[in-house]
């Protein structure tokens, strides 16, 4: 029988979570989708030193914004609850012992000073000191002290670790769904910690196997960063003797720095104007973080852009909603070398998305703006304003910045425009035109482009002298939308009115 796909996205709540640590997100829960699996949130916060308080719910809150829904987890429950591992710390022991009564791992004493003198000394002979089989028979661990002694010392309560026996020099094989076979020899890897006496609490890598094989984990899908784990991971399913039901491994490749170079940071962030978080993060000490949502995204184009960083579905086709997503993405697609980040192709994501929004959309965006500013504009004219100006929009909140003129009159004129513009014979044909305009009955913008157009070229005047400087007596500005739209829009009245302004404030004769 097929194994029912369960997939777990595992963060650490050690700060807010990294675009990176989303697309891992995504790209389990689209796998669980798509093969009508679940998708299980478990959080990993056996590292008390590192743990941040806000983080779980920075997690929590940015895959919700995703789009992303949790199907067993630590708000949800589920059958395998806890799903916070600090709250399945007894579980955690039963199996560390385990693996020492089967001849698998060891109880090691060695506290940290005597581990820093030992690595010191090790490097002033120019070696670097490794915790291995070299070492662990001669060192304070179960292998190398007597019985009695290992009793004695618990018992006076002297702080004790486990750690895992990695045999010598053997070949593991190991298979990964995005980079094939990998084989790696044990001679390159040390006794890695599982257990902590100090704080009860396992360390990740136990904890991630227990409860991996605990929750009935079929697909393991994580960060490039955990391929060095692999090996000992495979070992400790084989002590445990789980190997036959060991999920299977896909490792994600890296988000590169948009030069390509290295891993992308916050301050790659920071120096080039884009955020690396989904939302905005302000840290315990007050330190804040763009978010994506904050700064504009649409959580849909946040997660599109997300998808194909990395993956890419063998098409030309680059718009996709996440029910798409979920039907054509495949880990065989995954790429093996580094996805590297475009942040001008976000924003081109983010574009397609505005200007794929409806109208109305669009103006329940924009009529909170105008209300905050005072203005009293109905639904109707957001809509139409919307329509004129989202081609050029990016960001929601660019869309007040390109309206305005829509709503109200200039109240200055851009200098450039004047210079360029208000001169010559301009005035005085803009104060003629005024007349004309004024005529017009039938006042849509075909009839009173058609009208003012005919008018200008019977009298062999310059275009685009005279049309330029209408626009700056509509807008204030020698560039913007059609002018007989934003004249439609505006109405016939308001658009003397503001003439009639221009004329006042900038002069009926040219200047110079
Ligand atoms: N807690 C680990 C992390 O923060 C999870 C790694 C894994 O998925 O195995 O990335």
């Amino acid at each position: 029988m097929e194994r029912k796909v369960r997939v777990r996205f595992a963060p650490s709540p050690t700060g807010p979570l990294h675009m990176g640590g989303v697309r891992t997100a995504l790209y389990n829960y689209l796998f669980a989708r798509q093969h009508g699996g679940d998708f299980i949130l478990r959080i990993e916060d056996t590292d008390s030193q590192r743990f941040v308080p806000g983080a779980e719910k920075y997690i929590l809150d940015s895959l919700a914004w995703c789009g992303i829904r949790i199907d067993e987890g630590v708000a949800e429950g589920g059958p395998h609850a806890p799903y916070r591992q600090s709250e399945r710390r007894e579980i955690y022991l039963k199996y560390a012992q385990q693996l020492v009564e089967s001849g698998h791992a060891y109880y090691a004493f060695d506290t940290q000073e005597e581990l820093a003198s030992i690595r010191a000394e090790a490097e002033s002979r120019g070696q670097t000191f490794a915790y291995n089989h070299e070492v662990r028979g001669r060192l304070a661990t179960s292998l190398a002290l007597p019985a009695e002694e290992v009793r004695r010392r618990m018992e006076a309560g002297e702080p004790w670790v486990v750690r895992f026996m990695m045999p010598e020099n053997e070949q593991v094989h190991m298979h990964d769904l995005i980079r094939g076979d990998v084989t790696v020899n044990t001679s390159m890897l040390d006794d890695k910690v599982l257990y902590k006496s100090a704080d009860a609490l396992p360390t990740y890598h136990l904890a991630n196997i227990v409860d991996d094989h605990l929750m009935e984990i079929s697909h393991v899908i994580r960060g490039e960063e955990w391929l060095p784990s692999l090996p000992l991971h495979y070992l400790l399913y084989r002590a445990f003797g789980w190997s036959d039901s060991q999920p299977e491994f896909a490792h994600l490749p890296l988000l590169l720095k948009p030069t390509g170079g290295g891993k992308l940071s916050k301050r790659d962030g920071d120096k080039m104007g884009f955020p690396v978080f989904p939302l905005r993060w302000v840290s315990p000490d007050g330190e804040t973080a763009h978010g994506y949502r904050e700064d504009g995204y649409f959580p849909e184009a946040f997660v599109n852009m997300l998808a194909l960083l990395g993956w890419n579905p063998g098409t030309e086709q680059e718009i996709f909603s996440m029910d798409e997503l979920i039907g054509a993405f495949s880990l065989e697609r995954v790429s093996k070398s580094g996805a590297r980040f475009n942040p001008e192709k976000a924003r081109w994501f983010n574009a397609q998305y505005l200007h794929a929004k409806s109208d109305a959309e669009l103006a329940g965006i924009l009529m909170p703006v105008l209300k905050e500013k005072g203005i009293e504009a109905g639904k109707d004219r957001a809509e139409k304003a919307v329509a004129l100006i989202k081609e050029r929009a990016t960001f929601p909140q660019e869309l007040w910045n390109l309206s305005w003129f829509l709503f109200k009159a200039p109240e200055e004129y851009e200098e450039k425009g004047v210079a360029k513009f208000w001169k010559g014979e301009n005035p005085a044909r803009i104060a003629a035109l005024k007349e004309v305009i004024a005529g017009i009955d039938d006042f849509t913008k075909e009839n009173a482009e058609r009208i003012v157009h005919d008018w200008i070229v019977a009298r062999e005047y310059p275009m685009g002298q005279v049309m330029n400087s209408l626009r700056l007596t509509l807008v204030g500005a020698g560039s913007g939308p059609s002018i007989f739209d934003i004249c439609e829009i505006i109405g016939k009245e308001e658009t003397l009115r503001r003439i009639d302004a221009a004329l006042d404030k900038l002069g009926r004769q040219a200047i110079g």
